[in-house]
């Protein structure tokens, strides 16, 4: 940063370089773009960033994003109840739900156990799920955690709640590479995963 610069506008440089895979450059090439930009232009970029930070809450079903009380994909009619297909993270839904192969609820959880960086059950959304399962018409569940070892432990974790409760307990099929995540796997390797799930025993 430089001196050169006035405080504002190093401001704008320090915060721009804070984002992930922002290096000094861009930063300083983004700053200056704003800066140049007509207002409201530069302001419509403000509010968008307020909006999410004050308009997007979870779901208070299944905890996914949503700007209401639920989310679209639990306000839609269309969508079979009896399916509940159980993700990390919202960022997981998007991945699935640009296969167009789902037409099941989520229930999201918020990440994954992970007792060594102090992450247990009770962390997650686990309760609300059994709950759901307990209260609801779901006959099948869909495991989607991440098929590394702490998603497939998840996994197992909440299988045993939930078979007790006499539902149906299925994964994705093992086309995802062992290790990878829902996030970053292509569309037509998840939607075959999706066709070709697997009970999980
Ligand atoms: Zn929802």
């Amino acid at each position: 940063m430089s001196n050169a610069y006035t405080g504002t506008l190093n401001k704008l440089i320090e915060e721009f370089g804070r984002l992930p895979g922002i290096g000094p450059k861009t930063a300083e090439r983004l700053a200056f773009h704003i800066l140049k930009a007509d207002a409201p232009a530069a302001l419509a970029l403000a509010e968008a960033i307020r909006d999410v930070k004050t308009k997007i809450r979870r779901c208070r079903t299944c905890y996914n994003l949503s700007e209401g009380e639920l989310c679209q994909i639990c306000s839609d009619p269309r969508r079979d109840r009896s399916l509940i297909c159980v993700v990390e993270q919202p960022k997981d839904v998007v991945s699935l739900e640009k296969t167009g192969a789902c037409k099941w609820l989520y229930h999201v959880l918020g990440g994954h156990i992970a007792p060594l960086d102090g992450i247990d059950a009770g962390d997650l959304t686990i309760d609300k799920l059994v709950e759901r399962v307990r209260t609801g018409e779901v006959k099948e569940i869909v495991m989607a955690t991440n098929p590394n070892i702490e998603g497939d432990g998840t996994s197992l974790y909440i299988s045993s709640l939930l078979r007790p409760l006499g539902v149906k307990i299925t994964r994705l099929a093992r086309g995802l590479p062992t290790g990878s995540t829902i996030e970053y796997a292509s569309g037509r390797i998840l939607a075959d995963a999706i066709l070709g799930r697997q009970v999980l025993e």
